[in-house]
Order: structure tokens, then C-alpha cells, then sequence
């Protein structure tokens, strides 16, 4: 079998449908399973009209739920060609329930992370309606599958980590693919154990389509997104980045963790765990071979660059550091404590800097962490990383790195933590253009 994930571009309205549909029906003799995001901008919608109700401003939120009604009626009138019928009926039934939630978050003012989930969760479940309406249209056997009935969480509602071996259980149980039927299903979100919708995080429907990938012993997970594949950068910030054919999982795990925001950090790893090849490929270009991601490849030197931005730099200055043995295992015990996870850290003998991406619970953690030392906060930074395997292997690496970013002051560096990163701590404001001086430096 093969799963083939669509972002939220490439479901962006009937005319994109089609083409994701004419990719699966290409794919429909090695028994496919479709996995699909929101449509772009309706997760981001459906977040803004929760967080409008929960102000109370039920006004706005019921507008911006009527923009996302129209949106996704339009789309089923363009594929059934008419204003009724049971796709339109299913859609309405679907809104409805979203204007309840709102009309409920906007009456108690508030929004908790599962209600805010339970609002979320219909951006992929309303994609994925109009993409079997589509499937029906052209008489191709399809089955839609409900993920919540397949992927187990936990709890921790708007970024729900995944119960594997249940999820994988339910999987097999559950979905069985096989050649001449579309098998199609919602990424990103999933449900606990008592059956409430939860989310997997922005961006994670990658995630998902990994995770349906291994359960089913898949021959390939293929992510279809808006560009040609893994690129040496961010095309929106350096115009001229080139495709790379291949990449090795660390590579691309190291790529997406800073912030390549092409895959999902998350996704490589029940991959990688299975061998099952990951491509990522083009749903505006289906001719074009995207990029394979391999257990290894063997090429060395800098293949990508990626920035992180919204960083926040922690210090923590502490004369008790000195020769203290359990000293950084109680400041990391602090941010386990809050479940805040660290990227980049530096120490010396009296200080520990340390990089975080989120200012969730952030609060707290800085209080708890004044117990230690002095605590210093710089805010509006960001990671910028050169991914590719045993850089510093070449002893002119390093020297072109910081003769090309000169003028750039860089407040931290770590090199060799994995064999394939070096990664660079500057300020936000200068991240695009040290980014565009490197990729010359590298690339031209
Ligand atoms: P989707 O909606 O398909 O999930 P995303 O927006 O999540 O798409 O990811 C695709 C985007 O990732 C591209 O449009 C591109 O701007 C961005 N991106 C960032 N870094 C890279 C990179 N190294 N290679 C390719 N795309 C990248
Ligand atoms: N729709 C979700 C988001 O926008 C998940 C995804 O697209 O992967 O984050
Ligand atoms: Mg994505």
C-alpha cells in the first residue's frame, strides 16, 4: 500500500481537489490511503473564531464561520455541481455543529484547549468530505475513514503526543487498503482514550500520514505539497534554492526541527524506525520527482539551510555552577517540569544559555529558574542551521561560515552535537539576510 498525505495548499479548492485526485487515482493499483490537511487558512480561521468567541465577540466569530461555510460550500457546489445532495448535506451538518461550539465558547467566554480542539478538528474533516465527494464523482470506489477512531493521544489537547502501539493496533484493525479503492482520512487530528478529538500540533498531518505509513507496512509515504520538494532553503526566503534529490532522514529531521517547515519534524520517525522511503513531491508538478528521503546518503558538506524564528535565549548566570555536579539536571529538570523542550544549549563555568521556542508556560519556568541564579531573557531571536554530514570534518567550514556572516552578530553557536548541523543563534531581524549570504556562500 501507499500513503499519500496532502497539505493544505495542495486542497486549497475544487481545482486543486482535482489534480489530488487525479494523483491518487494514478496510485490506485498500489491500494492508497489519502491523507489530507484543512484547506490552507481554515485551520487558522477556525483557531481565530474560537479565540473571537472567547472574547465574547460572538459577532466576528459567527462571521468568520460563515467565510469558512461559503468557502467550503463553494467548493462542493464547483465538484457535485449543484447546491444539495449528501456531500452538501454532511458539510452543513458539520457546520452547524461548528456554530454550536461557537455560540457555547461565546456564551462562558472561555476556550479550553479541548473545546479549541474539538473546533479545529473540522477544517480536516470538512477537506476531507469534499475530496470523496470529488472520489464519488468520477465512480472510483472510496472509503472515508474517521482518524479519530484510529489515532489514539493523549490528553495534552492542541499538541496531543501520539499512543503509538494503540494507534498502530487500531490501524490495523481498522484500515485495510487494497488496490483499486481510495482509502481517505483526516491528518492532524485523533482522539484519547475516552474517544475526545484531539490535535497533533500544527503541521501535523505529516505526522499522521507517518504514522497510518507504518501502522499498514506502507511501500512509500509520499507528502504532495506546493513546491518541488526539500530545498536547499526556504524558497520564500532565498529565490534561487535548488532541489535536492535526496536527503537522509537526520538530515531531514534536523532540517525540519529547524524549522524547514516543508516536513514535520515528527514525520521521519515511525518512518525511519520501518525504512519505509518518505518523497516529497509536488501536487502542482506530479511529473516531477521530488525529493527521496533514504536511511543514508552519502554526501557531504552543507546540502540545506533552515531558520527557526520566535526564539527566546535563557540565561542563567550562577557562581554555584562551579564544580557543582546536578546543577544543569536541575535547570532541565525545570523545563521537563513545564514541558518546555530546549534546542541549543552553551555553558561555561558560571553560566548556561539555552534556547527555547515557545512561551508557553514560560512564566513559571523563569521564576522557578531564579532559584538557581541570575536569569536573563533575550526574546526576538532566531536558529539559523547549515544541515549536512560531518561538517566540521572540513577545517574551512567554519572559517567561510563567519567570514560570510561578518557583519552578523551571532550571540550563539553549537556544532556537533549530531554529525550534521551547525547551528547559529542571531537576531530575528537579521536571519533572512544572513540567510541569503550563506546560501551564496554555499550554493552559488
Ligand atoms: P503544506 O500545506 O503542504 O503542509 P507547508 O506550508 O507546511 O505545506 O510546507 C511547504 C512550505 O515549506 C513551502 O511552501 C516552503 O515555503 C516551506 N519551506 C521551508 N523550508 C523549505 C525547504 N528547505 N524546502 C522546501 N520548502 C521549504
Ligand atoms: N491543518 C493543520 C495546520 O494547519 C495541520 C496540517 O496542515 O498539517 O496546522
Ligand atoms: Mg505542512
Amino acid at each position: 500500500m501507499i500513503v499519500l498525505k496532502f497539505g493544505g495548499t495542495s486542497v486549497r479548492d475544487a481545482h486543486w481537489m482535482r489534480r489530488v485526485i487525479d494523483i491518487a487515482y494514478d496510485a490506485l493499483d498500489r491500494g492508497p490511503l489519502l491523507v489530507s490537511s484543512a484547506m490552507t487558512g481554515a485551520t487558522d480561521d477556525l483557531l481565530a473564531m474560537a479565540g473571537a468567541a472567547a472574547r465574547g465577540n460572538g459577532e466576528e466569530a459567527l462571521q468568520l464561520l460563515e467565510n469558512v461555510r461559503r468557502r467550503h460550500l463553494e467548493v462542493c457546489r464547483d465538484i457535485t455541481d449543484s447546491d444539495a445532495g449528501p456531500a452538501h448535506d454532511v458539510l452543513e451538518q458539520m457546520l452547524a455543529e461548528v456554530r454550536y461550539l461557537i455560540q457555547g465558547i461565546t456564551l462562558v467566554r472561555e476556550c479550553t484547549p479541548r473545546t479549541q480542539d474539538a473546533v479545529v478538528s473540522f477544517g480536516e474533516r470538512l477537506a476531507t468530505v469534499l475530496l470523496t465527494a470529488e472520489t464519488e464523482r468520477r465512480g472510483i470506489p472510496v472509503q472515508l475513514l474517521d482518524s479519530r477512531q484510529l489515532v489514539r493521544t493523549d490528553d495534552h489537547f492542541t499538541n496531543a503526543a501520539c499512543i503509538v502501539e494503540a494507534t498502530y493496533d487500531l490501524i490495523r484493525a481498522n484500515v485495510h487498503p487494497h488496490p483499486g479503492t481510495l482509502l481517505i482520512a483526516q491528518g492532524f487530528i485523533g482522539a484519547t482514550a475516552e474517544g475526545v478529538t484531539s490535535t497533533l500540533g500544527r503541521g501535523g498531518s505529516d505526522f499522521s500520514a507517518s504514522l497510518f505509513g507504518s501502522a499498514l507496512g506502507a511501500e512509500e509515504v509520499q507528502i504532495w505539497t506546493d513546491v518541488d520538494g526539500i530545498l536547499s532553503a526556504d524558497p520564500r526566503i532565498v529565490a534561487d534554492a535548488v532541489l535536492l534529490d535526496t536527503i537522509s532522514y537526520s538530515e531531514a529531521a534536523e532540517l525540519a526541527f529547524f524549522g524547514a517547515k516543508v516536513v514535520h519534524p515528527f514525520t521521519i520517525q515511525p518512518a525511519i524506525e520501518l525504512g519505509i522511503p518518505v518523497t516529497v513531491r509536488n501536487t502542482g508538478k506530479p511529473e516531477g520527482t521530488g525529493t527521496r528521503i533514504h536511511a543514508a546518503v552519502d554526501v557531504h558538506g552543507v546540502r540545506a539551510l533552515a531558520a527557526k524564528k520566535g526564539v527566546t535565549v535563557i540565561s542563567v548566570h550562577s557562581s554555584r555552577m562551579l564544580n557543582a555536579y546536578g546543577f544543569l539536571s536541575r535547570i532541565f529538570g525545570v523545563f521537563e517540569r513545564f514541558r518546555i523542550s530546549v534546542d541549543l544549549i552553551a555553558t561555561s563555568e558560571v553560566s548556561v544559555s539555552m534556547t527555547v521556542d515557545t512561551s508557553v508556560n514560560l512564566a513559571p519556568a523563569l521564576a522557578e529558574l531564579e532559584q538557581f541564579g541570575h536569569v536573563q531573557v533575550e526574546s526576538d531571536q532566531a536558529i539559523l542551521s547549515l544541515v549536512g554530514k560531518n561538517l566540521w570534518k572540513d577545517p574551512t567550514f567554519v572559517t567561510r561560515v563567519f567570514a560570510a556572516l561578518a557583519k552578523t552578530p551571532v550571540r550563539m553557536i553549537s556544532l556537533g552535537a549530531s554529525d550534521v548541523n551547525l547551528s547559529l543563534v542571531v537576531g530575528q531581524q537579521d536571519v533572512n539576510s544572513a540567510m541569503q549570504t550563506l546560501h551564496k556562500e554555499f550554493f552559488a
